[in-house]
């Protein structure tokens, strides 16, 4: 594995106290902007000979960013999500043509994952506070579990409508949409005739084509300490995501409650503590690094190598690193 661990560079540019939208970055014709949106940080690099029309680039990609969380926000009580989560139980509510096929994709990675990814999770999920360190307690867990299951969801095609079937069901796309809202950002960038570039959503970026004629290098972080790295990947065309425990958590008596859930106990999915996925789409290794988190590393590897084109590290509830298949036979050559 020693070849994979190559270099020392990260695509984190700031915090985003100083984000600014547009400004020159450290090589010629490069430009990068970063904003807080959808409760992370937003980033955007590309390369442009025109620095007036790379920043109008990413002005629209930092605009559809913000469309999207206006649409899809669990937290705001304006957006079409929320109003879902108000209206789904009493009767079959239309939500516009992109969330109902964002839910119908998530639907998609519930049956391939057997209900690990399942955006009804937030039926329970909705009553952790991981910044006040609240959670449900044992009671409540068992009362509302029963309404994490995304068959719950009736959804109809023709009038783009969702109902729920039991009246506990909380809809949340936090596993789905940064990668969809990254997927968005390279459309809009190539739209704009950008061919090299990349968009990052918190843990979810995607990249396009390489830099200057090298691979980009993303580093996964040491899930036990915040400026280690475990490893470097040299990327090119390619969406990454990372999901792990040291993300929004809080510990008590010793034990860590974190953001993803495991549906089938309504508690945090503990197996492991960090899930890389490479793939193409953002949309799929964003749905896949908190699939194959909650699956563990056995189910989560047999998933990711019967799959074409999409690969996973994983770092285990021991620290230890796993590599799907493909990049084993990457790193032996
Ligand atoms: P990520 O960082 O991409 O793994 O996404 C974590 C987010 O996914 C959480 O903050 C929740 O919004 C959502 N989530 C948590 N557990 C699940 C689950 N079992 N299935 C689908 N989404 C989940
Ligand atoms: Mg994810």
């Amino acid at each position: 594995m020693s070849r994979m661990i190559l270099l020392l560079v990260t695509l984190s540019f700031g915090s985003p106290a100083f984000a600014k939208e547009c400004v020159q970055g450290q090589s010629d014709n490069w430009w990068q902007g970063e904003a807080a949106i959808m409760g992370t940080l937003i980033q955007v690099e590309l390369r442009h000979t025109d620095g007036a029309a790379a920043c109008s680039a990413i002005a629209a990609v930092m605009a559809e960013m913000r469309r999207i969380d206006s649409v899809m926000s669990p937290y705001r009580k304006d957006s079409v999500l929320s109003h879902l989560n108000q209206a789904g139980a009493y009767r079959a509510t239309f939500v516009g043509l992109e969330l109902f096929e964002l839910i119908e994709e998530s639907l998609k990675f519930s049956e391939l994952t057997k209900g690990a990814f399942d955006v009804t999770y937030a039926s329970v999920g909705q009553h952790y506070d991981y910044r006040g360190g609240a959670k449900p307690d044992a009671e409540q867990i068992e009362t509302l579990s029963s309404a994490i299951n995304y068959k719950h969801l009736v959804l109809n095609k023709t009038m783009r409508t969702v109902r729920f079937l039991n009246p506990g069901v909380a809809v949340d796309l936090g596993g789905i949409a940064k990668g969809y809202a990254v997927d968005q950002g390279i459309r809009i960038l190539q739209e704009h005739g950008v061919t090299q570039a990349m968009v990052g959503a918190g843990g979810d970026s995607r990249i396009l084509g390489d830099r200057d004629g090298e691979p980009w290098v993303v580093g996964i972080r040491d899930p036990r300490d915040e400026a280690g790295t475990v490893a470097m990947l040299p990327l090119m065309d390619v969406s990454v995501s990372t999901s792990g425990d040291y993300e929004r958590y809080f510990e008590e008596d010793g034990v860590r409650y974190h953001h993803i859930i495991d549906p089938t106990t309504g508690d945090s999915a503990r197996a492991v503590r960090s899930v890389t996925i490479l793939g193409d789409r953002a949309t799929v290794t964003d749905a896949l690094s908190t699939s194959v988190f909650v699956l563990g590393v056995h189910a989560g590897l047999d998933l990711v190598n019967q799959m074409q084109g999409v690969d996973a590290v994983i770092i285990d509830g021991e620290g230890r690193m796993h590599f799907s298949q493909s990049l084993l036979e990457l790193a032996a050559n």
